[in-house]
């Protein structure tokens, strides 16, 4: 029984480090407007075709140590990393959902939030390319929803529009505010429109805990940036890395949280 299981997680993990390595694609890419698919991959230094042997998601970086094989530059870690971190959002994913369609919508899901958190990391922006595609690929679960019920609406005809108008909704208000009171942009329009999709996929009150978190997580994140480590009050904090983290705990522990919030 063991070895079943095992062998199946062994098989989940494997799937989401190779869709890490094709992210890892994605988030150097797109930000660049060059195609995903063509070329092959290369060295980012002397140009040199990946092998396929080169391109084994992580132990192609271990087995090279971190260098490229022709010419010898640094690989970045950043690569493996993501591959890894797709592998373990891929499990904790299929052991929440199992067997089931929500295990496929939440990997593609996922797999999208983790291009915005890194594209939002280098380049301080959410193309609004990738939110097209997420709000496209959103229509999944609305159609799942008017087809046999989806877990994390409530019954109701326009409960997909709520999903994608409140939470974007809020994100707008909190933007406009923090302009009006603050006179400076805290909140970009990326953090506002990703809202769209994120509501499509987790209902809109998972989304309000996903925004309440986001702001937790990153305001606690600024405080230590500015009190601990010693950095300038006016660096930009790139905000999506946080809207990802807090989708992710919503989706994985959001019911339990709401329960333990709305009992108590
Ligand atoms: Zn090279």
């Amino acid at each position: 029984m063991w070895l079943d299981y095992f062998i199946i997680y062994g098989l989940v993990f494997v799937l989401g480090i190779t869709i890490g390595s094709f992210l890892n694609v994605c988030i150097y890419r797109i930000p660049e407007k060059m195609s995903i698919i063509k070329p092959r991959s290369r060295c980012g230094s002397c140009g040199h075709t990946l092998t396929a042997w080169e391109l084994i998601p992580i132990f192609s970086w271990l087995i090279l140590k971190g260098k490229c094989h022709n010419c010898n530059s640094t690989i970045s870690v950043r690569y493996p990393l993501v591959e890894l971190l797709e592998g373990l959002i891929f499990l904790l994913v299929f052991h929440k959902f199992g067997v089931s369609v929500l295990t496929l919508v939440f990997w593609l899901f996922f797999a999208i939030m983790t291009a915005v958190f890194f594209i939002d990391l280098d380049h301080k922006i959410i193309p609004n390319k990738v939110v097209i595609f997420a709000t496209i690929v959103g229509f999944i679960p609305v159609g799942l929803h008017y087809t046999m019920g989806y877990d994390f609406y409530s019954d109701g005809l326009l409960e997909p529009l709520k999903s994608a108008l409140i939470p974007s909704g809020v994100m707008l208000i909190i933007a406009l505010l923090s302009v009006v009171l603050f006179r400076k942009v805290g909140i970009g329009m990326g953090d506002v429109k990703v809202y769209i999709p994120i509501g499509l996929f987790i209902g809109w009150r998972l989304s309000l805990l996903s925004i309440w978190l986001a702001f937790f997580l990153g305001g606690t994140f600024g405080v230590l940036w500015i009190v601990v480590f010693r950095k300038s009050k006016n660096a930009y904090i790139p905000f999506a890395p946080f809207i990802v983290i807090g989708t992710l705990v919503s989706v994985l522990l959001g019911e339990s949280i709401l329960k333990f919030i709305l009992v108590r």
